[in-house]
């Protein structure tokens, strides 16, 4: 699909750019890189990061995904204007939301998005202030459908979520067990685990207990063409220990490992 003329796209967003800041902050720092690198991409009008397309094919592409996944396909217009903000300062309406109901609908979505070059963009509670959660591309929107603690292993001392848990619900549910998950981001109340993950979220008592990247154990992932892939730090002494010592861990492990 060719990009279209900066006129054409003008008459397709109601808030169109010639400018799309991409400023990556990383974690919970809001300095400035030290490395000099400029933190923020200026895009020319037509480069292919700010394709738009027609009706015609937004009505194709929103087609094709109702058949290919379960979960929600969004491309009304109230939902891509309801989409196009977060907790920062952009506005970019995507060309399209879906809700995936499971981990098939999102290596759907990635695999076609793959094949004709359009952008995801996963979003958690949207609450990352550097405008991380938004883009032109398609959106998925873990929060709905994908939001449980799958289980807590309270003697081996971990969980398994899937990505738009919020982080208090989790903290809710692990009290009775006396335990909590130690990094405390100021947005626990809505963010989600999918979000500090990728953010590698931190809080006031990051000094002591760590960070996010501290306490993931494995990531059910999926690559950008679909592939899907369980990544773990092997090599990481926690990871050995609850292996080694926990031959359920291992099992389980080894389950996630040939999903
Ligand atoms: C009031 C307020 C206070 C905050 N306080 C802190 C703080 O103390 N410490 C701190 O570190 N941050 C803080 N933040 C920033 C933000 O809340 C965190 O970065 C949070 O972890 C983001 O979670 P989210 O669910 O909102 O993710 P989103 O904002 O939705 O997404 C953030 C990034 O994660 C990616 N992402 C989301 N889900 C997935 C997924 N399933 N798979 C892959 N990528 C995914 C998104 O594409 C995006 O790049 C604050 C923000 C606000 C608005």
């Amino acid at each position: 699909m060719p990009p279209t003329s900066t006129r054409q796209r003008r008459q397709e967003f109601p808030e169109p750019s010639s400018i799309v800041a991409f400023p990556w902050l990383g974690g919970a720092t809001l300095l400035p890189p030290l490395t000099g690198q400029p933190s923020c991409l200026i895009l020319p009008p037509g480069h292919s990061a700010m394709r738009s397309f027609t009706k015609a094919q937004r009505q194709a592409i929103e087609r094709d995904l109702r058949r290919l996944v379960e979960g929600e396909v969004l491309f009304d217009e109230i939902s891509r204007v309801l989409y196009a903000s977060s907790a920062c300062i952009y506005e970019i309406p995507p060309l399209g939301v879906v809700l995936p109901r499971h981990a098939k609908d999102v290596v759907a979505v990635m695999r076609y998005a793959h094949e004709r070059d359009i952008p995801v963009i996963p979003r958690g509670a949207a609450s990352g202030v550097a405008g991380q959660a938004i883009g032109w591309g398609l959106v998925l929107d873990f929060t709905k459908h994908m939001n449980r603690l799958l289980k807590v292993h309270p003697r081996e001392n971990f969980v398994q979520v899937q990505p738009g848990l919020v982080l208090e619900r989790l903290n809710e549910a692990l009290r009775p067990y006396g335990k909590f998950f130690p990094p405390d981001p100021s947005s626990g109340r809505f963010c989600t685990l999918g979000g500090m993950i990728a953010t590698n979220a931190a809080g006031i008592h990051s000094l002591k207990y760590g960070t996010t990247k501290d306490y993931v154990l494995g990531l059910d992932v999926v690559l950008a063409n679909g592939e899907r892939v369980w990544l773990a730090d092997e090599g990481d002494p926690l990871f050995q220990r609850l292996t080694g010592t926990h031959p359920q861990v291992a099992s389980l492990v080894e389950g996630l490992r040939h999903l």
